[in-house]
């Protein structure tokens, strides 16, 4: 009898083990209640940098004249914005089920949760109910934005993440609470997108666990777009007061704007699991796991936000593909049995465009670790010029005595597609020889990595 592998989440965790698993020869039910691809491609992810590239395409018209244009001054339409996010949503999600129709996968819309440890309950769309019997199961929930006691959004002036894409009008004065990955991607999006933005920065600089020199780059960006920055602020109540929102800081300062954004974070979809029934142990809602995504019951894994490691799509794809292997014996090659979350790379699409991976030099420098750190900008290249966009650096960390490449970040544009070439380089502990040695196409912005490498 094939193996019985039922996965209650649709998200990029939740699609690639069923897929994959699927193509290895399980029998594989998948249960979502919303929609296919997960929050990732709902509200995360994809809504995000599609709003993110419409202000991209608005600024780069409003300054073409640095390519030998004419300014144009184009508007937001925000119901063609609507439109476009919507069939681009649409667009995944339907390829998502080909590629698990196509696998075989049945795909079960409702909401499960754990009713034994080889039981599953699938509560369909119509109230049926439904119990699956499992050899093994995937808990691939993920998160929802945090929502703290101090203020109740209202999907309309008061926003979560999840209510920005697009709000019926782009907020004339938007302050963005929370100046971590996620805040500073919305200040990004709605101050391209014209509306004036105020950020509540908790602590002296955004971007707490980034580069300082990263963080700084970012700062005067803003600055320089006119966003203002409350720092050392925290917010501790936000309220709609007649057509206005204000907001009041532990300090004292109050800002009054017409649009709040909450970016605190989030927390795990595990409330309504029913864990319990099958023995799987939690830590503040997360549900742990082992080198190979296994929770305390052997045959139940977690993957993606559940799991509490890096909340990253790419992360919770990775798990998925790992956590079919692993169930389904597959026996990999040592080096690609397990999954390296320390050299994860990871990008912020702000402008300019922030991406790191590895060993960052403020990391080496707090562990007295010695690290050779080569910094190249964009402006000595002639990519940089051609593209009128000369902001920004790569730098490369290495280790001084062999050369292996430990890690770097990179600030300007297309730095979430170039840090890929560094994270090959650390995953698989390519030496600057090895890249400083690669052919790369001239000209183009990653022959600075070339250069970073010599
Ligand atoms: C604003 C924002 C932007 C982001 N941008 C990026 C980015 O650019 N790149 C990146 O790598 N990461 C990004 N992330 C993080 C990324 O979205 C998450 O890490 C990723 O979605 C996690 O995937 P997942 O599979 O764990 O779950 P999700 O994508 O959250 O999917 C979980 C699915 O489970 C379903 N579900 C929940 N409970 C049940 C149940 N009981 N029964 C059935 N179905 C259920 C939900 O409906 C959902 O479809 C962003 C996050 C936010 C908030």
């Amino acid at each position: 009898m094939a193996t019985r592998f039922i996965v209650i989440g649709g998200g990029p965790a939740g699609v690639a083990a069923a897929t994959h698993a699927a193509r290895l020869g399980a029998e594989v039910c998948l249960i979502e209640r919303d929609v296919i691809g997960g929050a990732a491609h709902l509200w995360d992810c994809i809504p995000s940098k599609a709003m993110i590239a419409t202000g991209g395409a608005l600024s780069f018209l409003q300054r073409s004249e640095g390519m030998g244009l004419e300014t144009v001054t184009p508007h937001i339409d925000t119901g063609n914005l609507s439109d476009r996010l919507a069939s681009i949503t649409g667009h995944l999600a339907n390829a998502n089920n080909d590629l698990l129709s196509s696998q075989n996968v049945n795909i079960i819309r409702g909401t499960g949760r754990l009713v034994g440890p080889h039981l599953v309950e699938a509560t369909l769309e119509d109230g049926t109910v439904q119990n699956l019997e499992a050899d093994y199961v995937l808990l691939s929930t993920g998160s929802r934005p945090r929502v703290p006691d101090w203020c109740q959004p209202d999907g309309q002036r008061i926003l979560t993440t999840r209510d920005a894409y697009p709000p019926p009008e782009i907020p004339e004065h938007l302050t963005v609470v929370g100046s971590g990955v996620t805040g500073v991607e919305f200040v990004h999006m709605f101050s391209s997108l014209g509306s004036k933005v105020t950020l509540i920065v908790s602590r002296q600089h955004v971007l707490p666990d980034k580069d300082p020199e990263v963080a700084y780059e970012l700062e005067q960006n803003f600055i320089d777009r006119g966003v203002k920055l409350l720092k050392g602020a925290r917010s501790e109540s936000i309220e709609r007061v007649d057509d206005k929102v204000v907001v009041k800081c532990d300090d004292g300062r109050v800002v009054e704007s017409s649009h709040a954004l909450l970016a605190i974070g989030s927390i795990p979809n595990s409330d309504k699991l029913n864990l319990e029934a099958a023995g799987v142990e939690v830590e503040w809602g997360y549900v742990p796991i082992n080198e190979h995504s296994q929770s305390n019951v052997p045959h139940i894994y977690s993957a993606g936000d559940l799991s509490g490691k890096l909340p990253l799509s790419s992360v919770a794809t990775m798990q998925g593909r790992k956590i079919a292997e692993h169930m389904m014996g597959v026996t990999n090659d040592q080096e690609h049995r397990y999954i390296s979350y320390s050299t994860a790379a990871s990008a912020i699409f702000t402008e300019p465009e922030i991406a790191d991976v590895g060993v960052s030099q403020a990391e080496a420098f707090s562990q007295g670790r010695k690290v050779r750190v080569t910094k190249v900008p964009f402006s000595s290249q002639a990519k940089a010029l051609i593209n009128d966009d000369p902001r920004g650096f790569v730098k490369l960390i290495s280790d001084p005595a062999t050369g292996v490449v430990l890690g770097g970040s990179i600030v300007g544009r297309h730095a979430a597609e170039l840090i890929s070439i560094i994270a090959l380089c650390v995953q698989n502990q390519l030496t600057t020889a090895d890249l400083a040695h690669t052919l790369f196409v001239h000209p183009t912005l990653s022959e600075t990595l070339l250069e970073a490498a010599e």
